[in-house]
């Protein structure tokens, strides 16, 4: 077990404690050797082995011996005990940021709330700011936090569009500080995951306790959870957890390798690098042999000790980077200057907010060389869908504006609602007046799996049909895909010759990085669009190339990063 794995179960126990209502002091003291051992520069395991775990402050008598007892059997029995006692549901309320054990214990006591659900149900039926100590602000802050915690897709995640700009609000205040010389961050934002966790910070200083303390004190730190010399943590803003460490320059590498993980590909590392006679780890290889530790002040260095090629972060997943690396046969990733235009943008003609001018303009200074204009079919009247008629209005001012425009080129198109019985919206005499036709499912998403894949492959067997859009319907916090046959989509895809979209948009991220992946190696094509509604949507298309780059995409693979005369080609568009 790692120094992170035993300082976890430390801090549980501090929560259990301070949960029950125990002798405060026993929590913190838990609470204070789960920071130091976190914090430490040495690997806790191979101090135990060296006898020197009185070495670490805060680790004495008591809790040195369950220090031991934990690296001897992976738990100790007076957590297990303490554990057994709690409701099992309460681990998932203390794992919600923003609220306490405190909190949970009163709300335990008073109103008998055992799990997330239960703690849900009284806030919205305002039981809680009944309570002494509480208010309906009180009450109001947990139900957000909780709403939060469920919505985030898997509980306590936030998605990446969400936590990237409070990442590099931090940054750059961190960044200010003269004492700090460089932070960067570190883990699953790192791998650009569709969400994360929270955020890990890793950084450089020559005066590590301002850096912390700089840290601590930022406007919008909420809570302080855990204050350290080298390593401190806060919840952000009320929304996100957020760990600083300070790490020593000579190492740094090390450290930025092992924190940006993931913990599959560090694994993988791990039983590579003993085959070579190492022990890694956090601070560095340890030569079996010599006992001789070689640290990496850069992160390459890690890679080269092993002979490995270089694998940028969205690869670091364990599946199968690590042997392409040591064929040095990684691939070169899709980037998002390889994108020559968006072929899925909707104007004020449907439910977008812009024209198609600003929409070209905005595309135009951008770089692009094309875009689609592709308002929605009449079955989707909600979001304002066009008529047959209106379509081939829209066509010809699509064609008229084109005119206006040198160095862009406006393609006329649609995204046509796929029926429930697998008809399209539009009849083909109007489809084929079309540039590009995206067909997508926006409506009867609880079909099952059988009806939805016929549906699906029907709309990919109409010859005039382009693009299959947003292909499994799933939007964080809100549903999850419908249930279709991806495998025999793609299959279709390929057999009729249509591209699969990489929705960008960052509730959506659809295919995600897994599906997208499966696309790729059976040679779809695919296609990374934003589903534009507003200019600055255009920004989103970072987030499709981050899903593209964990799906081993390269710019080959995508139709629109072809330049135009290509495109066209490839399109058969006049
Ligand atoms: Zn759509
Ligand atoms: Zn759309």
């Amino acid at each position: 077990m790692d120094n992170s794995g035993v300082a976890a179960i430390l801090s549980k126990m501090a929560l259990l404690l301070e949960f029950k209502g125990e002798n405060p002091f026993k929590a913190k003291a838990y609470e204070r050797a789960a920071r130091n051992i976190r914090g430490l520069g040495e690997d806790i395991g191979e101090m135990y082995r060296r006898d020197r775990l009185s070495e670490i402050p805060g680790v004495g008598g008591a809790i040195r011996e369950k220090v031991r007892e934990i690296l001897d059997t992976g738990t100790f029995k007076a957590y297990e005990r303490t554990a057994a006692e709690v409701p099992p549901g309460i681990f998932g309320i203390l794992d919600i940021p923003g609220i306490g054990p405190k909190t949970a214990k009163l709300l335990y006591e008073k109103l008998d709330i055992r799990s997330v659900d239960g703690l849900l149900k009284a806030a919205i039926e305002h039981r809680i700011r009944r309570l002494s100590r509480m208010g309906p602000k009180q009450e109001e802050k947990i139900l957000r936090s909780v709403q939060r915690y469920q919505s985030s897709g898997e509980p306590g995640r936030t998605p990446l569009a969400t936590a990237d700009p409070i990442t590099e609000e931090i940054k750059e205040q961190l960044r200010a500080f003269p004492f700090i010389k460089k932070v960067i961050a570190a883990g699953s934002i790192r791998r650009r995951k569709e969400t994360v966790k929270d955020i890990d910070l890793i950084a450089l200083s020559d005066v590590p306790a301002k850096a912390m303390d700089g840290f601590l004190h930022l406007q919008k730190v909420t809570e302080v959870i855990e204050e350290g010399n080298t390593l401190s943590s806060v919840l952000y803003d009320n929304k996100i957890r957020v760990d600083l460490r300070i790490v020593p320059e000579e190492s740094f590498g090390t450290l930025l390798q092992h924190f940006t993980g993931s913990k599959e590909h560090n694994i993988h590392l791990r039983k590579l690098a003993l085959e070579k006679g190492y022990k890694l780890n956090e601070y560095g290889f340890t030569d079996i042999a010599t006992n001789v530790i070689k640290r990496c002040a850069e992160e390459k260095q890690v890679y080269d000790h092993l002979g490995l090629e270089f694998p940028v972060p969205e690869l670091r997943e364990d599946r199968g980077e690590i042997e392409a690396g040591m064929q040095k046969r990684l691939p070169k990733l899709i980037e998002v200057e390889d994108i020559k235009g968006d072929l899925h943008v909707h104007s004020n003609w449907s439910d977008g907010e812009d024209s198609i001018e600003d929409l070209a303009l905005s595309a135009l200074e951008r770089g692009y060389e094309y875009i689609a204009i592709t308002d929605h079919s009449h079955s989707t009247a909600i979001a304002g869908g066009l008529s047959e008629k209106r379509l081939l209005e829209h066509t010809k001012a699509v064609s008229s504006i084109d005119e206006k425009f040198e160095g862009i080129r406006l393609l006329s198109g649609t995204e046509c609602d796929i029926r429930p019985g697998g008809k399209l919206d539009y009849s083909d005499r109007v489809l084929q007046e079309l540039d590009i036709v995206i067909a997508a499912v926006h409506a009867g998403l609880d079909q099952d799996r059988k009806t939805m894949t016929k549906r699906i492959v029907s709309a990919l067997e109409n010859e005039h049909v382009d693009i299959l859009a947003h292909p499994t319907g799933r939007k964080f916090g809100k549903r999850e895909a419908y249930d279709v046959d991806m495998e025999k989509v793609l299959q279709a895809a390929l057999d009729n010759d249509k591209a699969i979209e990489i929705n960008s948009s960052p509730s959506r991220l659809d295919l995600n990085d897994i599906n997208a992946g499966m696309a790729r190696k059976m040679g779809v094509w695919l296609a990374i669009n934003t589903d534009t509604h507003r200019l600055d949507n255009f920004n989103n298309i970072r987030y499709g190339i981050d899903v593209a780059r964990r799906a081993w995409i390269e710019p080959q693979d995508v139709v629109n990063t072809r330049h135009i005369k290509d495109f066209v080609s490839l399109f058969r568009i006049e």
